[in-house]
């Protein structure tokens, strides 16, 4: 399956864009609207959504939002990259911490597009299948194998939660999770509170700021979550 949805309303752009798409051996669906895609985005329709920002009937934030507030965990989980002619930093952040997987700004080289767009699913099958048996991101090491940490080379005692929330975290650094989507990637969607997402962060923030170690790999994005430096 390789559907790739494309919420794009300038049809010059759109067509570059499936062009690349189907070079790429992905089967683009061109949609010019927020409403449009809303009709279409089942859960598992899909392996990734291209989405502009600026549309006719509404601002392509939105729908990021609605997607990442899914109940059904395919939704909430699509990969999403923004295209925008907006180069604001603060748009840019605002869409990384709605949970957009990467952020492409107009004009960007179709190559491009298809590269990060499959950089993204590569993240994404990486994080699913757990086919990696090692992240690196900056001093932090976590190994699948072994379920060890280690900051500067020394061993980070971490728990079994611990390690599976640092994994899922470090999986896409600076992508910001909010505590919902935690709970379904790192405790296999068990009943679990906010506070108890924030006690496993705080427990990980000190066992990795230790005076031996002293990396601090997790940032708290106030108001939406959490996510681990890129190093
Ligand atoms: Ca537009």
């Amino acid at each position: 399956m390789n559907r790739v949805l494309v919420l794009e309303d300038e049809l010059a752009v759109a067509d570059v864009i499936e062009l690349a798409l189907r070079k790429a051996g992905f089967e683009p669906l061109i949609v010019g609207g927020v409403q449009a895609a809303r009709e279409h985005l089942h859960p598992r329709a899909f392996v990734a959504l291209i989405l502009d920002l600026g549309l006719p009937d509404g601002d392509g934030m939105s729908l990021c939002r609605w997607l990442r507030g899914h109940a059904d965990p395919a939704l909430n989980a699509l990969p999403v990259v923004i295209v925008s002619c907006r180069d604001e930093e603060s748009d840019r952040v605002l869409g990384l911490e709605l949970g957009a997987d990467d952020y492409l700004v107009k004009p960007f080289s179709p190559r491009e597009l298809v590269a990060r767009v499959a950089s993204v699913l590569r993240r994404v099958d990486n994080r699913f299948r757990q086919e990696v048996p090692e992240i690196t991101i900056g001093p932090l090491r976590l190994s699948r194998v072994s379920f060890t940490g280690w900051v500067h080379g020394s061993v980070v005692p971490l728990t079994k939660t611990e390690f599976e929330l640092l994994w899922v975290l470090a999986g896409s650094p600076q992508r910001v999770f909010t505590r919902q989507l935690l709970v379904e990637r790192a405790y296999g969607g068990a009943t679990v509170s906010d506070r108890t997402v924030d006690s496993h962060v705080k427990g990980i923030r000190h066992k990795c700021t230790s005076p031996t170690k002293g990396w601090d790999p997790i940032e708290t994005v106030y108001g939406v979550g959490y996510r681990v430096r890129s190093g």
